[in-house]
């Protein structure tokens, strides 16, 4: 049995967006009489908390016991059940969460036992383990994949600083191209290199000496910009264009987009001499609906 102020009865409940370190300040304290509510605070007491928990995550229904809530400091269900903070409940009774309980069972399986999630729940479980700041739990699934991977193929998109730019760029003229055309596809011209190559046929067999040799000043005169709508490139790494069409196609998938692309030749504009911009060009087909 609660009863409150009124006051305090006007305050929020949890808030989606809480963080670590603002968890325990959101949540509602107990009110303490002070020279300016101490008149309107007829009654305050905080219920005992029972020894096993029913809880409605988002309409989900989950139990368990006080102590695994309390298992890790710091948390946000630590700080929720401590006894010092008031937890609204449901008709039924239970506690309750106001976030979706899909992956609320893998967080108490760990907080239970140290279970892990399955792979394919990894990234979602850890967006949740983030909610109710479970350090421990973070510093595990950090390092499983597929974060881990997300990890290293971020080390090398970090090469490239207008990535994001780039993929908003290659949504935006689609978006664009298709509802002007009344079409459901749109087709896009994008640039991919890993390294300059301004080449004339004679000089296809030293190519890679020339490479090497070119001065600073020399690549200058091959600067330019192929036409197309989008271009990434240069970058140094092992991993080359089949690499970064990759991670193009998977951020915009992941973005519900769907699009093919296949090489449709090189630039060849003339640039100096006998040389010819010999970057390969691909035609991305984003299809709409
Ligand atoms: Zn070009």
């Amino acid at each position: 049995m609660v009863v409150v102020s009124g006051q305090l009865e006007d305050r929020g409940t949890t808030d989606d967006a809480m963080s670590s370190s603002d968890a325990e300040d959101e949540l509602i304290e107990p009110a303490t009489p002070t020279p300016t509510n101490a008149g309107r605070t007829l009654l305050f007491m905080l219920p005992q908390l029972p020894e096993v928990i029913p809880l409605n995550v988002g309409g989900m229904g989950f139990t368990t016991r006080l102590s695994t809530l309390l298992r890790y400091e710091d948390t946000m269900l630590a700080a929720m059940f401590s006894g010092r903070h008031y937890v609204p409940t449901d008709a039924e009774g239970r506690y309750f969460i106001d976030r979706d309980g899909t992956y609320f069972g893998d967080i108490l399986n760990f907080l239970r036992c140290g279970d892990l999630p399955p792979q394919e729940r990894v990234k979602m479980v850890y967006k949740e383990a983030q909610y109710y700041s479970i350090g421990p739990l973070l510093d595990i699934l950090d390092k499983m994949q597929p974060l881990t991977g997300e990890k290293v193929r971020q080390a090398f998109l970090d090469l490239m600083p207008y990535y994001k730019d780039h993929l908003e760029r290659i949504i935006d003229i689609g978006k664009h191209r298709a509802i002007q055309r009344k079409a459901r596809f749109a087709k896009l011209k994008v640039c991919v290199f890993k390294e300059e190559m301004p080449i004339t046929p004679y000089e296809c067999p030293q190519f890679n000496a020339l490479r090497f040799e070119r001065s600073e000043s020399e690549s200058k005169l091959f600067e330019h910009h192929c036409e197309v709508d989008v271009s990434f490139g240069p970058w140094e790494a092992v991993a080359d264009v089949y690499d970064l069409l990759h991670c193009i196609v998977t951020d915009l998938s992941e973005r519900g987009i769907a699009v093919e692309h296949q090489c449709i030749g090189v630039c060849d504009k003339h640039l100096i001499n006998h040389y010819y911009c010999k970057r390969p060009i691909y035609e991305f087909k984003i299809t709409w609906w």
